[in-house]
Formats: C-alpha cells, sequence, structure tokens
C-alpha cells in the first residue's frame, strides 16, 4: 500500500471571509479515512492558519507585517487542527498536529528527527496533519503557501505521490483567472513544457502560493522520483481519483534528471536578503570546483542579513556578476567585521563561528 501527502492550500480551507469551509474539509477527510481503511497512508499538509486567525481577530485585510501574520497564524493553527482532529476521529482515524519549517528539515539532524517522528507516527497508523511553524518561520508566508514544505515532507517520507489541492483544476496553458478559455495540461513529462506556459503568481486573497509555487513543488517531488498532481480539492472525489492514477488535474511524471529539493527550493522559493560581493580567486573556485566560500574571499557585504538567511553571491570584477545563492552561516554585521580574513584569524574574532561563509551543500550557481 502506497504513502500519499495531501496538501490544502489556504483557497480550499478558508472560505473568502476566513471561515473555514467545512464541507471540502468533510469531504477531503472522508476519503482520507477511506484510504486509510483501506491499508494507504495519509500525510496532510494544510494551509489556513493565517486565513482562520484573520477571522478570529477581525482583521479585514491579510496584514502585511511579518509580526502580525505570524501572530495570526498562532491564533488560527489549534482551532485550524481541531478541525481535522475531529473530523478524522469520528471515523475513527487518529491524527497528531506537526509543526515544521523547510529549512529546519534540510539540516540533516533535525531531517532525521522529523522522518522517525513521521514514520513513527505511519506505522501507529495515525495521520499526520502538518503546518509550517509560522512562529519561527516565514518562509511558507512569504511565498509558497505550504507548496514546498509539502514537498519536502513527500520526499522526506519517501511517498508515492504529492497531490496539491487548490480551488482549480490544475495547471492551464495560461492563468484562467485571466483567460477562462486556456485549457487543462493534463499531464507533464518534462519541464521543458512548463517554459513557455504563462504560470499564474496570483493568490487568494488569503494565501501566498499561487500556481508557480505549486509548479515548483512538483518540480522537487519529481526531481526526487515521486509523482505530483495539482488538482481542484472542491470537488467530490478528488483524492481518491487522483490516487488511484485517474486523469485528475495535471499529473507530473517523476523526472530522470534528479536535482535536490532543496537546491530547487534555494533557487526558486528563497528571497535573497543581500548581496556578498568576492575576489576572483573565490568566485573561480565557486564556476569551477563547487567548492564552500571562506570569509577569505569575501571583499564586501551589501544588506542586512542574518545567519541562516540566503544571498546572492556576485563576482567584484566583471561588472559584480551573480554567481550564485546561498544560505549564509553569519550575519551582515559579522561578516563585514571577518571579511577578507584567514580562517584562524575568523576564530579569534569570532570563536564559535563556522569555517565556511556560505557552505557548498547550500549553494546554488546562478544559471
Ligand atoms: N503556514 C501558513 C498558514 O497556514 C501558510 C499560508 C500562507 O502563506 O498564507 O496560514
Amino acid at each position: 500500500m502506497g504513502t500519499t501527502v495531501v496538501k490544502l492550500g489556504s483557497s480550499i480551507v478558508a472560505d473568502e471571509r476566513g471561515e473555514v469551509r467545512g464541507d471540502v474539509l468533510a469531504s477531503v477527510c472522508e476519503q482520507v479515512v477511506e484510504l486509510h481503511g483501506a491499508g494507504h497512508s495519509v500525510v496532510l499538509v494544510t494551509s489556513g492558519a493565517i486565513a482562520r486567525g484573520m477571522r478570529l481577530m477581525e482583521l479585514p485585510v491579510r496584514p502585511t507585517a511579518m509580526p502580525h501574520l505570524q501572530a495570526a497564524s498562532a491564533v488560527g493553527q489549534g482551532k485550524l487542527y481541531r478541525h481535522y482532529d475531529e473530523l478524522l476521529a469520528a471515523r475513527g482515524v487518529p491524527s497528531a498536529q506537526v509543526l515544521l519549517t523547510f529549512f529546519d528539515m534540510s539540516a540533516r539532524s533535525h531531517y532525521l528527527n522529523a522522518r522517525q517522528t513521521l514514520r513513527t507516527l505511519l506505522d501507529w497508523r495515525v495521520t499526520p496533519v502538518i503546518n509550517e511553524n509560522d512562529t519561527t518561520a516565514t518562509d511558507e508566508i512569504s511565498f509558497g503557501d505550504n507548496d514546498f514544505l509539502a514537498a519536502q515532507v513527500a520526499i522526506l517520507i519517501d511517498a508515492d505521490l504529492l497531490l496539491l489541492l487548490t480551488d482549480i483544476d490544475g495547471l492551464h496553458t495560461a492563468d484562467p483567472r485571466h483567460d477562462a478559455s486556456a485549457p487543462l495540461v493534463p499531464e507533464v513529462r518534462d519541464f521543458a513544457e512548463v517554459e513557455g506556459l504563462e504560470i499564474g503568481v496570483s493568490t487568494s486573497p488569503l494565501g501566498s502560493g499561487g500556481m508557480r509555487s505549486k509548479v515548483v513543488a512538483a518540480q522537487m517531488a519529481t526531481a526526487a522520483g515521486i509523482e505530483a498532481v495539482i488538482a481542484n480539492g472542491t470537488q467530490p472525489g478528488t483524492v481518491l481519483s487522483a490516487v488511484a492514477g485517474e486523469p485528475q488535474g495535471t499529473r507530473f511524471h517523476p523526472q530522470e534528471q534528479r536535482v535536490s529539493s532543496f537546491k530547487l527550493w534555494l533557487r526558486y522559493a528563497k528571497a535573497s536578503r543581500g548581496r556578498i560581493v568576492v575576489d576572483g580567486g573565490a568566485a573561480a573556485a565557486l564556476r569551477e570546483r563547487g567548492t564552500s566560500l571562506l570569509p577569505v574571499g569575501v571583499v564586501d557585504v551589501h544588506g542586512d542579513f542574518q545567519a541562516g538567511d540566503a544571498v546572492q553571491v556576485a563576482a567584484a570584477a566583471g561588472n559584480g556578476a551573480v554567481i550564485g545563492k546561498g544560505i549564509v552561516n553569519y550575519s551582515a554585521e559579522e561578516l563585514r567585521r571577518i571579511k577578507g580574513m584567514q580562517s584562524a584569524e575568523v576564530r579569534a574574532v569570532l570563536p564559535r563561528a563556522s569555517e565556511e561563509a556560505v557552505h557548498r551543500d547550500y549553494f546554488v550557481l546562478a544559471d
């Protein structure tokens, strides 16, 4: 029996006023129960905490300030989870609330912990109900609406299918919100087919995803050999039919060429917060030998970022051509203090610092 990750976007979890769409949740949970009864494992990834919190706090529009979004999520999360818990428990299926962050899971020890926990829950026949831990992480709030998190979860537990449920029928040849006649793309075997399409980035007033982040999430999953489907979760029977392999929404087939999902996330989903300018030696080492970036190669630091943020890495020569993007191990302020220093000098200034400014595993070259 297989394992499916079912992701529910804000637009189908909550209506325009932020009230839970009880009919949609009940229908999805009923299908989950049916799959469960047949021995299939399902992991739910749900958005909608912010939407729910907005309603409960009577906020008229989605806030823009990050602390307000995070606080709205904290208000909404418990109530959101309770809906799933009650719907599943009423049909005899126990559930567990799991709050994760994508970046957490890319750190090896956290990754292994998350995997063990999820595997144990599935062994116990408990359905995990996952959301991003919005109190500490802001990636999926900024862009993604849990699409990347769902892809990462699918990879983590080696799922057979990632099903991204939204309120439209799948990927169309143009954004159906602007062109109602644009036909549905039923299958994608090669992402080159998708490049020419006008993929909507428009989102519902409640969430932050849109079709683009779903397509990238599908790319992440299929790059790991997992099939992905984007389909309309407001229609009855969507989950069962997608799992059964029937024509449903847009089905993305596993790709032959594998790319790490972390690197896809870094390239497409993670916004850069600043820029590190490097000397010629470091530029060549990054481009040609795939090494890590050390503080000694850094000549300039732009912006105000924290350790763990994504930054652009650019060459001092050649009009500052961008070399790539990486997760930085220092804040901008620390990096300004240690730029140009050999590792031994760095340790004298910042004793607990890591050797690399950007580790090679957390770096992607620009296209
Ligand atoms: N984790 C967020 C939530 O559940 C993601 C949705 C969003 O981006 O609005 O509300």
